[in-house]
């Protein structure tokens, strides 16, 4: 017998959550793709992105998931030859740069563990060294989706400022745009990357590539760059089909238009950024209480340095791996699964992604139908977690 039929919940750090309203959005005709509201809609849709992005800068779109951003981003600043600085935290951060390291770019990297976040001092370290300015980018990644870490941007801009060092700054917004709190232009990024599929909260095929003035000009002499991947006539294209190199992403455009105004013009960001924080404070206090006297914890330590986007768990054994698979034969919901961690803990671990189109009684639906999967599999849990959620909850 199961518990699991109903709308099913896929609570993995994306894709996450499509509202209908995006769903339906989408469902439509095939629109014109050479002249009225298509077009017309593009224009908005760029200049709402940068309002997310909290950049007055540009935007060039590509019909690609994050790896596609990934590369884009490094194709139009870098050349084969050049080096650049990796900051790893987690997974995705050292992804990238096996990326450049295979597009013929020279990788630096200072992994930080699964644990922890970037430490800024030996970021400095690294960059003093640096005294003939070989470095010609740093990679890193606001929110780390394997370990659920949350990096300090603004600090990095402060250390590279302080070292008088001249690399550009890249930041991986995918897992983490529209849920934690980011300021391109205050916080001094010159690239920033996202996808559609998580914190905006769009079926995946669309990513994007922020840059500003001093990156654009990187791409005057940066050698890896390709006639499809250039993001200068997708973010100033003279006719319409440059904005994509071809064929317009059609559906996924109404689609993401849907989710901007849910995100900007009828919650607000900042309220956004709200809900997040206070979602993923009701996840942490339930785990907190789960792990009194267990094995069972948050997998980053600090509340400052973890997401809200996604919270990465620790059970210790099998536990996690047993978990998983019963929430979803018995309750309905789809977690994460362990990416990153050593082969030896994998097992104990998974993840909640609670980014996007996500509320209180998602979120608490996930933390009860927890507490029923560790009572039937036995495994041991602290008294009061779901109790110390709805108090965070409670309180707003
Ligand atoms: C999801 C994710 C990616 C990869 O995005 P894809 O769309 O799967 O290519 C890269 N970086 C971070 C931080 C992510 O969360």
């Amino acid at each position: 017998m199961s518990l699991a039929n109903g709308r099913h919940y896929l609570a993995i750090p994306g894709p996450s959550v499509m509202p209908d309203r995006v769903l339906q959005a989408m469902h439509r005709p095939a629109p014109n793709i050479y002249t009225g509201q298509l077009v017309d809609m593009t224009a908005t849709i760029v200049a709402d992105l940068k309002q997310v992005a909290r950049t007055r800068h540009e935007v060039a779109i590509y019909i690609a998931n994050g790896h596609g951003a990934w590369e884009a981003a490094l194709c139009n600043t870098l050349s084969r030859g050049d080096s650049i600085l990796i900051l790893g935290t987690g997974r995705f951060c050292q992804g990238w740069g096996e990326m450049a390291r295979g597009l013929g770019i020279e990788t630096e990297i200072i992994d930080f563990g699964f644990r922890a976040a970037v430490d800024l001092d030996r970021v400095a370290e690294a960059l003093r060294a640096d005294t003939s300015h070989k470095i010609k980018a740093v990679l890193a990644v606001q929110v780390d989706t394997a370990s659920s870490v949350k990096n300090d941007i603004p600090g990095l801009r402060r250390v590279l400022d302080e070292t008088g060092h001249p690399a550009l700054l890249f930041s991986d917004n995918i897992a983490c745009l529209a849920v934690d709190e980011f300021h391109m232009d205050d916080w001094g990024v010159d690239v920033m990357v996202t996808g559609c599929q998580k914190g905006l909260m769009v079926p995946p095929g669309m990513s994007f590539v922020f840059f500003n003035d001093k990156a654009d000009a990187s791409r005057e002499t940066a050698d890896l760059v390709t006639p499809y991947w250039d993001w200068r006539p997708r973010a100033n294209p003279a006719l319409y089909y440059q904005h994509f190199c071809g064929t317009a992403p059609t559906h996924h455009l109404y689609g993401l238009r849907e989710a901007l105004d849910m995100i900007l013009h009828e919650e607000g960001l900042e309220a956004v950024w709200h809900r997040h924080k206070v979602l993923a404070g009701a996840v942490w206090a339930a785990f907190e209480a789960w792990g009194t006297d267990t094995d069972i914890e948050l997998n980053i330590a600090g509340p400052a340095e973890r997401s809200h986007a996604v919270t990465t768990v620790r059970m210790g054994g099998v536990a996690g791996t047993r978990l998983r698979h019963w929430l979803e034969q018995q309750a309905g919901i789809t977690l994460g699964i362990p990416l990153g961690a050593p082969e030896e803990d994998a097992n104990g671990i998974f993840r909640i992604g609670h980014m996007g189109h996500v509320n209180a009684h998602m979120v608490m639906g996930v933390l009860g139908s927890l507490q029923a999967g560790m009572t039937a599999l036995r495994i041991p849990h602290g008294p009061g977690g779901l109790d110390a959620a709805a108090e965070v909850i409670a309180k707003g």
